[in-house]
């Protein structure tokens, strides 16, 4: 085996050759793709049933209870050996499947978001319940379709006598709560060689893995309450502080790069009475940076800022981080090999009955709304189209306006390649009623299938070809070229885990 051998000398000139050797032997390996499709087609009911449960129970942020019970469920229905509470995480749950080999994570989701409510199928803005969640993200189609995913290579495992072993990673709190930040900080992801996943979106094709690095804090200041208008030279105003934290922060936008976001809210002014000096008062920081090393360098920035504004103003500060996800790091190998099944496959097929219910929805979007959709994927705008009906080329879009997400973390530790489903109609906006009211549609259950059979090959292309596996982990060495991961949830942030009562 040099292939392998190889490997421990490898280098960046290494790649190529790599990627040319698993290229070859990819002609002689891919003769039971078409199996491992028909294994998704039998299985497709019970997970769109699965999908359909999640987004009726949309839970949020560690509080997904229900939601983690439904995919335990089926993890044991299928088969898998289930590790429950990973991670130290009550609503984490992880599947494994197989023997020896490779080990392949396939990563799901199932968390919701507050005020979204809404019924389904209905393209007005229809709460089912007042101020409710709603599944505004797609997550009961994420991770029901990476289940789905992982149950089928388990399957084909099984009926082929390979080694190898399957995972799904059912992964809560991505919204805020960077589960994955802190199920890597936990080492749930060690010995995992590849991590595959997918999200829904209009378009399908390979995600263009450009996210960008943040850290969620809060700056605690503390000053001294006087009667403001008797005693006002007497008091130290937390509330000053912050807004001067703010000014000075306005004021570094134009010194730092274009493509970093820096965000806060006020979560605390201080009480609502004027005539108090303000004695506490909390800022909350969203900072977001290209890469994790700018993220570092803006964090520590951003704190000097509140440093400054505590001197200015008599008052102390103190910061903690929330939470933090690392930027996404793209593989070439194991973007070209999941987009070549995805050609193979062609784009999801969507009949009149879905073009038509989408069209309502797109009626419901501005022009700027459906060009965004497009642009996102780099992609010229038709006309008149609903749903759609091409793949977005490899690299489509150029990645200027992007958010962040907690795979990104993943992908600093393992080779990660990720699938966009085309599962909603062209201009839905992300986070909206919209996205929520067409979660249970036909076309979203045909693009989450979609996914789940693309993921599915691509894994199955994976066991069967260890080389693809060497290239992916050349190629992820010499992206990092040496960079120190730094997690950007310190060691000591606790996940913000509720009050869980099972019942
Ligand atoms: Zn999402």
């Amino acid at each position: 085996m040099p292939i392998y051998c190889a490997i421990i000398f490898c280098t960046l000139e290494l790649v190529p050759i790599l990627v040319t050797l698993y290229r070859r032997r990819n002609a002689n390996t891919m003769k039971n793709s078409d199996t491992i499709w028909d294994i998704v087609d039998a299985k497709r009911d019970a997970f769109i049933d699965l999908s359909d449960r999640v987004w009726g129970m949309p839970e949020i942020n560690y509080t997904e209870v229900r939601s983690v019970a439904e995919h335990t469920r089926m993890l044991q229905e299928q088969g898998f050996r289930v590790h429950k509470d990973i991670a130290g995480l009550p609503t984490a749950v992880m599947g494994e499947a197989g023997e020896g080999g490779p080990v392949i994570a396939i990563l799901g989701e199932f968390d919701a978001l507050p005020g979204l409510s809404q019924e389904a199928g209905v393209a007005e803005e229809r709460p089912v319940e007042a101020g409710g969640n709603g599944h505004g993200c797609g997550h009961n189609l994420l991770g029901s379709g990476s289940m789905l995913a992982a149950a089928a290579v388990k399957d084909f495992l099984a009926a082929n006598g390979l080694p190898g072993r399957v995972r799904y990673y059912g992964c809560p709190a991505e919204e805020g709560g960077s589960s994955k930040g802190f199920m890597v900080r936990a080492g749930v992801f060690d010995d995992v060689d590849i991590a595959i996943s997918w999200h829904p979106a209009a378009f399908a094709g390979v995600n263009n893995p450009i996210s960008l690095a943040c850290n969620e804090l809060n700056f605690h200041f503390s000053g001294r309450a006087s009667h403001a208008s008797a005693t006002p030279h007497l008091g130290r105003s937390a509330l000053d502080a912050v807004e001067l934290m703010n000014v000075g922060v306005n004021y570094m936008r134009e010194h730092m790069p274009s493509s970093a976001r820096v965000h806060y809210a006020i979560t605390d002014a201080g009480g609502s009475a004027p005539n108090v000096v303000q004695a506490r008062a909390t800022v909350r920081y969203l900072v977001r940076a290209r890469t994790l090393p700018e993220l570092i360098t803006l964090v520590a920035r951003v704190r000097k800022v509140a440093e400054g504004a505590a001197l200015m103003t008599e008052t102390t500060v103190r910061s903690e981080v929330i939470s933090g996800d690392a930027n996404l790091v793209g593989n070439t190998p194991l973007e070209e090999s999941m987009f070549a099944h995805l050609e193979r496959l062609g784009p999801p097929v969507f009949d009149a009955a879905d073009h038509a219910a989408a069209a309502k929805f797109q009626a419901t979007y501005s022009t700027e709304d459906i060009a965004a959709s497009y642009g996102r994927f780099g992609l010229t705008p038709k006309r008149g189209l609903a749903l759609c009906d091409s793949i977005f080329p490899l690299g489509g879009g150029d990645g200027t306006l992007v958010g962040s997400t907690d795979v990104g973390t993943v992908s600093w530790v393992v080779p990660t390649v990720q699938m966009r489903g085309a599962t909603y109609a062209i201009g839905t906006p992300g986070h909206s009623w919209q996205l929520v009211a067409q979660g249970k549609l036909p076309a979203a259950h045909k693009g989450m299938e979609h996914a789940a059979k693309v993921m599915a090959a691509t894994a199955v292309e994976l066991i069967c070809n260890p080389a693809l596996i060497e290239a992916a982990k050349a190629d992820h060495q010499a992206r990092l070229d040496g960079t120190p991961f730094v997690n950007p949830i310190p060691d000591d942030v606790e996940p913000p885990l509720p009050e869980i009562h099972h019942g």
